[in-house]
């Protein structure tokens, strides 16, 4: 008996990867569409947190890349447009830590008119300065990253001279300047800051701002990252509930990150994202923009995709078109759905530099 061959499609209809993208939808190996697209504006940080950039190893030694190297606001604003032109409807600017890349209000008034969703993940460090600029520019809401409220923790999480209470005075004053509802991003790591649950839920309650727990991940491969560290959400839902009850909310739309719950006596919600223990790559529709412009499919990729080469040496928007469409086409990542003690050991690419 003769085997049935069924060609593999990439794309809608397409039989190549390869193929010029024919403007359909695109959608890769699992089916999966491109819809988010996350910007990494620069590699560097003024905190050195543990799980993320450790002293040890980001230190005066390491090469952070060099200004020539990285996309200027142009040219990410180029590829931001041909990336909407193919479907994408969300941006959010990152790093390492977007607000030190100077004048990054300009970048933002060059993405604006695009008329995506655009928001901004920061450490919260120098927003306070440059919420009203960045709203001004076009930014809609931005997520801050605060993993205690008690300075002794906050600092040997972050090793940097920051206080918390300059990172909550940026909190305040971006909700001042509309950059509303503020996500404050706590990255729970066991022995590390998992006394600062409940505390933390006491003190966002009811405040119009919305805190999001993280489960600590294997980002990068210099943070040591161990199974036993990572503190499940559904721990963190039973603490918080215990002292708040709470009760679970209906995602926003499909696909959505975090797993929302809501306080039953109407203190307002807090949501988990559990990329450990329940994994969501199959709904993954995000594609990374590194800084000196590479594409990355996944979080945990080993390498990317290059287009500055492509950009630099005098590549029309079809071409650029073709090659993010092979890439996509191509795409069959889905790490966390996959990860073992193994896996955590690959020498994947460092998340300050491919974008969180
Ligand atoms: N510097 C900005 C900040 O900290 O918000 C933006 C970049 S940071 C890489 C983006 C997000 O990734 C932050 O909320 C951070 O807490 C989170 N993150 C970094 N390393 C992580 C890890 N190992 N596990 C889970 N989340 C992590
Ligand atoms: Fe910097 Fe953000 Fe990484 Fe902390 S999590 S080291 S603030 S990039
Ligand atoms: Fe997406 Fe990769 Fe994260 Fe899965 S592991 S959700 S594919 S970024």
């Amino acid at each position: 008996m003769t085997e049935k061959v069924i060609p593999i499609r990439y794309g809608r209809g397409a039989t190549s990867p390869d193929a010029p993208w024919d403007g359909a939808p695109l959608s890769d190996t699992l089916s999966r569409p491109l819809r988010d697209l996350r910007i990494s504006v620069t590699d560097r940080c003024n905190f050195r947190c543990v799980y993320c950039m450790p002293r040890e190893v980001f230190n005066s030694d390491y090469a952070f890349l060099p200004h020539a190297a990285i996309l200027t606001f142009e040219e990410i604003a180029r590829v931001a447009g041909v990336l909407v032109g193919m479907g994408v409807k969300k941006i959010r600017l990152t790093g390492g830590e977007p607000l030190i890349r100077k004048d990054l209000h300009k970048l933002v008034a060059l993405l604006a008119p695009l008329g995506t969703d655009l928001t901004l993940t920061t450490n919260g460090s120098a927003l306070a300065r440059q919420a009203r600029r960045l709203k001004d520019a076009g930014l809609q809401r931005v997520t801050v990253s605060l993993d205690a409220l008690d300075d002794d923790t906050f600092h040997r999480i972050n090793d940097a001279d920051v206080s918390v209470a300059r990172v909550i005075g940026g909190i305040e004053a971006a909700a001042a300047a509309g950059l509303a509802p503020v996500k404050i991003n706590m990255v729970v790591k066991r022995g590390m800051n998992d006394h600062q649950i409940v505390d933390m839920a006491r003190r966002w309650r009811g405040s119009g701002h919305i805190l999001r727990f993280i489960e600590f991940m294997d980002v990068g491969s210099t943070n040591g990252w161990r199974m036993d560290d990572v503190v499940p959400s559904a721990e963190v839902v039973r603490r918080i509930g215990e002292q708040f009850p709470l009760e679970p909310a209906d995602p926003n739309y499909t696909g959505e990150v975090a797993e929302r719950w809501r306080y039953l006596d109407g203190g307002g919600e807090i949501g988990v994202i559990s990329s450990v223990t329940q994994a969501f790559c199959s709904d993954c529709s995000r594609i990374r923009l590194s800084t000196e412009g590479s594409l990355f499919t996944c979080l945990f990729a080993t390498s990317g995709h290059d287009l500055k080469s492509l950009i630099r040496g005098g590549a029309g928007d079809g071409a650029l078109r073709d090659r993010i469409a092979s890439v996509w086409n191509r795409r069959a990542d889905r790490y966390s759905e996959i990860r073992t003690a193994e896996t955590a050991r690959l020498r994947k690419v460092e998340m300050s530099y491919i974008g969180g």
